[in-house]
């Protein structure tokens, strides 16, 4: 009987498992069930820059060489013209930190909340006309209802947006409940070891806690996920982390008439390859990524909404279907980038060394020392770390992460055309556990005309 029961069972199953997926992609939405908050939702907020707009040139060059000239223009002549109440408010408490660093504290009326700080950079990477931009990087001329300019995404646009809501709440006599924190770092393009790590110095030296922060980081993606129904915002809730390795081979030279078995540089390829051919381990679901598709589910067509509603059996599946994308394989794994490779220097001689610098970028699931494990497989490589990190924390984006719930209920009120959902960025951060609880990354930049691919080039940076 065993063997005629057998397949009416398999049958029966595979039936029912079909219904329950299919049930569940017409009625699994990570949203239901969300309560938006009743807010103000104006538009009467308008900045008025046009006469003699300029954009001024806050460039940061390395890491002592930023623009000090432009940055004291902007605080003095931009910011505290535009913004006098922010900067003369009883009620807010401001200060200079690295010379050119600003910090506001806006206190609440209930101090037993734990307050949150919204961040965002004044410098800029330089820009150079003859690179190709069709306006001059700093004019902020307006082309096809396009204002030009570097840093009109990164990351002027969000100073301004969270100064002119301040500006604008303040005026009218607002106080909140929960207290906050606007930090404005100076330097942030040279690693913000002035700005932000002086920032944070400072919170921590007042035993501040943080119970989130919000960055810029990811954007309002439109058209660029596959079978997506309109645009997503994706909120970052961890980094990869990342490690540059060095592997080399010495062994001793020789004249190319008498062949080694092996020369330095053969070793090193064959290293080489076998990194390029044995990709790091499969790690889709085990780290955010399966929530950003689970988020985005109810907006996909068929037959991706059927797929992605029903991770709990597809996921393998998908995993294999992203891996095999170039975009979409940082999603699945640690990736595996091969930057430099350096030996030789006459074509008659054997170089007795060589040497190859490959980059990581490290899932959330995989540790920094376990990446350097894998790399290891021959023991004439020497394999050394450059420089790296681990992943950093994964912040919660359960229904109650305060912080996360909070951000996507005032993306959704105030553009519900919009799907939210985590994701993952990979920038170097400098804010730590120790003084926030959660750091989400958004870029502060919803209007759906922005040129979001723009953020991605580094010439003709419009919004
Ligand atoms: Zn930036």
């Amino acid at each position: 009987t065993h063997g005629r029961d057998s397949p009416s069972i398999v049958i029966f199953s595979i039936t029912l498992l079909f219904l329950v997926a299919t049930v569940r992609t017409f009625t699994f939405d990570v949203d239901a069930g969300l309560q938006l908050g009743k807010w103000e939702n104006t538009t009467a907020i308008s900045l008025n820059l046009r006469s003699g707009r300029l954009i001024i040139p806050t460039v940061s060059f390395t890491e002592i060489n930023v623009n000090r000239s432009a940055l004291r223009e902007f605080d003095g002549l931009l910011l505290r013209k535009v913004f006098p109440k922010i900067f003369s408010s009883s009620l807010v408490q401001h200060e200079l930190v690295g010379n050119y660093s600003q910090l506001f504290r806006i206190p609440g009326s209930e101090p037993d909340l734990e307050p949150y700080m919204l961040l965002a950079h004044i410098d800029v990477v330089p820009a150079d006309e003859a690179d190709g931009w069709d306006a001059p990087p700093f004019s902020a001329q307006e082309l096809n209802g396009f204002i030009y300019g570097r840093g009109t995404i990164d990351n002027k646009q969000s100073v301004m947006g969270i100064l002119q809501a301040s500006e604008y709440l303040l005026e009218r006599g607002y106080t909140p409940r929960r207290s906050f924190y606007i930090g404005l770092g100076h330097d942030e393009e040279v690693n913000g070891l002035y700005g932000a790590a002086n920032i944070v110095k400072l919170l921590k030296s007042q035993g501040v806690k943080l119970q989130y922060v919000l960055d810029e980081g990811l954007a309002v993606l439109d058209g660029i996920i596959n079978g997506l129904d309109g645009p997503a915002a994706l909120i970052g809730i961890s980094e990869k982390g990342q490690a540059t390795v060095k592997l080399s081979v010495s062994s001793a030279p020789g004249h190319s008439s008498m062949l080694p078995r092996e020369s330095s540089i053969g070793i090193l390829a064959s290293a080489v390859n076998r990194l390029e051919e044995n990709l790091m381990p499969r790690l889709f679901g085990y780290g955010p990524e399966r929530s950003t598709f689970e988020h985005l589910a109810h907006k996909f067509g068929l037959p991706l909404r059927f797929i992605t509603s029903n991770l709990w059996f597809f996921s393998p599946l998908l995993s294999r279907v992203l891996e095999r994308i170039n975009n979409t394989n940082a999603f699945v794994r640690t990736t595996t980038a091969v930057t430099m490779f350096n030996s030789g220097v006459k074509i008659n001689i054997i170089p007795s060394y060589a040497e190859v610098f490959v980059n990581f970028r490290i899932h959330s699931a995989q540790t920094l020392q376990e990446v350097l494990e894998l790399v290891k497989s021959d023991e004439r490589v020497k394999v050394e770390l450059v420089n790296g990190f681990d992943p950093l924390p994964i912040s919660s984006y359960d229904e109650q992460a305060f912080g996360f719930q909070i951000i996507k209920k005032m993306v959704q009120s105030m553009f519900p055309q919009l799907t939210v959902a985590p994701g993952k960025t990979s920038d170097a951060f400098l804010l730590n556990t120790d003084t926030c609880e959660s750091l989400f990354k958004l870029i502060n930049c919803f209007n759906t005309n922005v040129d979001v691919c723009s953020v991605f080039f580094i010439i003709n940076i419009r919004i």
